[in-house]
């Protein structure tokens, strides 16, 4: 399975303080913003452009830009919340599609509540995430959005667990992901080791 591991020194940095437990949830949301927007930018690295002629101060010029077709991006709630920003700041063309899968904190088991997504068909799907785990929630948030229209959807995450990434490969073989490291293991209670807590609980300070 294609998974790609963002490799940057400054991305480094941001998941080491992201990864301390001392961080206050201000700092963790900015660094969250900020590892979102490196990754933002390396997973949107093979989307279509066309030919645009401009004139310089200079000449004319056959430059390029984004194709037409924008970009959807779809964050898992509620913890994908704290990655969808860059992707908006980036391309304000983008759609915003929501999926709510709810992790049951006794069974590990993702537990859909909420589901809005724009027609998909034909459009570039990302989906957002920051911990993938089981991969539970993964696999069906991928579902949906291919329901909805999807061929395809590149899932954005901040932590993976090998066995998120396997199952993900087992339910939608060949689906891209994009994240900033490939953790160890999960815990008996389905937490990345080493990982970095719950997110969406250090995000919210809740
Ligand atoms: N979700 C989190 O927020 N953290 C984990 O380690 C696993 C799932």
């Amino acid at each position: 399975m294609p998974v790609h591991v963002l490799d940057h020194p400054l991305a480094a940095h941001i998941l080491t303080h992201l990864r301390d437990k001392t961080t206050k949830p201000a700092t963790f949301r900015t660094l969250a913003y900020q590892l979102s927007l490196l990754l933002a930018i390396e997973s949107t690295s093979d989307i279509e452009t066309q030919e645009k002629l401009v004139e310089t101060p200079l000449e004319p010029v056959l430059a390029r830009v984004l194709a037409r077709q924008p970009l959807v991006v779809v964050p898992i709630l509620r913890a994908g919340l704290g990655m969808v920003q860059p992707f908006t700041d980036l391309f304000p063309d983008v759609s915003v599609g929501y999926v709510g899968l709810e992790r049951d904190h006794e069974t590990a088991q993702a537990r859909s509540y909420y589901c809005k997504l724009p027609p998909l068909t034909g459009r570039h799907v990302f989906i957002v995430d920051p911990m993938l785990a089981t991969g539970g929630s993964a696999v069906q948030a991928i579902s949906l959005v291919k329901q909805h229209g999807a061929r395809d959807a590149t899932l954005v995450c901040i932590v993976c667990a090998p066995e998120g990434v396997a199952a993900v490969e087992s339910a939608h073989p060949g689906t891209v992901i994009h994240t900033a490291a490939l953790d160890r293991e999960l815990n008996s209670r389905k937490y990345i080791l080493p990982g970095l807590g719950d997110f969406g609980d250090r995000l919210y300070g809740t």
